[in-house]
């Protein structure tokens, strides 16, 4: 698949320092390009964990928000907030991230794992808000993987393969459908164990200090695109008062980036969490852009 017109937006943070790594202005296509090879460079020479981190939605898909007192707030400007914050973090403790955006514009959710799987990323974190009509002040965090294991995830699968395959963006692609079906459900089968364990390191840390909602297995496409372990995570609800608060609280959101990188080390250290259990049911989300073509 070719590149999208998007990834010249794509900001890789793997310089030397992380303040300037991450607060860059939007750089020119040339410097966006360097920031790129040096990543791949990074990868090559076996320096650097590489961390893809996806701030949910962006421009006009705001996703979920919530207005209170006249201000609204949104998940798009929530989930860059604290990617950029967990980025930081993480370039400190010595992992290279890349961010598939880094201002508020829209990138396809194919180009966000295109990205991933360009510059050889080791893991795919994406980052997501949850929101619901029921009032309340904790909502809480859940973790989810991408399992197309079962019957009737197969077909989903299939079904949407089919429909991005049908997409002029995958023109070029000269293989034949069902090549390309098969080689996407090795790759996940392959990926399924690896992400498990991601979820559950990530989770355990996250979960900390919260309501517990759980590991779990759902088709979200953003995840479908990976070639690498991947999990997408729901920090909290925006219309609970008490993680929204919490999101909005720059002391919290460090507390958290920490949280996030202790779980990040762990699973470089191939450190198995235990007694983490993902759930059984599968969820068919509605915050599924793709299935819910927007
Ligand atoms: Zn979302």
């Amino acid at each position: 698949m070719t590149m999208a017109a998007g990834v010249q937006n794509w900001v890789v943070a793997s310089a030397i320092s992380a303040m300037t790594a991450i607060t860059l202005a939007p750089a020119s296509h040339a410097a966006r390009s360097d920031h790129l090879a040096d990543a791949h460079a990074a990868y090559r020479s076996g320096q650097k964990f590489l961390v893809v981190l996806d701030p949910g939605h962006g421009g006009n898909d705001k996703g979920a928000t919530y207005k209170e007192g006249g201000k609204t707030y949104t998940e798009k400007e929530l989930t860059l907030t604290l990617a950029r914050d967990l980025a930081r973090e993480l370039i400190i403790r010595d992992f290279n991230v890349v961010l598939t955006r880094n201002d508020d514009h829209y990138v396809a959710l194919s180009d966000r794992t295109a990205l991933a799987n360009k510059v050889k990323a080791d893991v795919f974190i994406s980052i997501h808000l949850n929101s619901s009509n029921e009032k309340m002040k904790s909502g809480g965090v859940e973790t989810f993987i991408l399992n197309h294991a079962t019957d009737e995830g197969s077909k989903r699968l299939a079904d949407l393969e089919n429909s991005v395959l049908k997409d002029s963006s995958a023109k070029e692609n000269t293989t034949t459908p069902d090549v390309s079906l098969i080689m996407k459900d090795l790759i996940l089968d392959a990926n399924l164990e690896p992400s498990r364990k991601l979820a559950c390191a990530v989770h355990q840390k996250v979960r900390e200090g919260t309501k517990d909602r759980g590991v779990k297995q759902a088709l979200f496409y953003v995840l479908l695109g990976a070639d690498m372990p991947s999990v997408l995570v729901e920090l909290g609800f925006i219309n609970a008062s008490g993680d929204r608060e919490r999101i909005l609280n720059q002391k919290f959101r460090l507390k958290l980036a920490a949280q996030f990188t202790s779980a990040l080390e762990n699973y470089r250290a191939k450190k198995t969490p235990r007694g983490c259990v993902v759930q059984s049911e599968l969820q068919f989300k509605r915050d599924i852009p793709s299935i819910q073509k927007r």
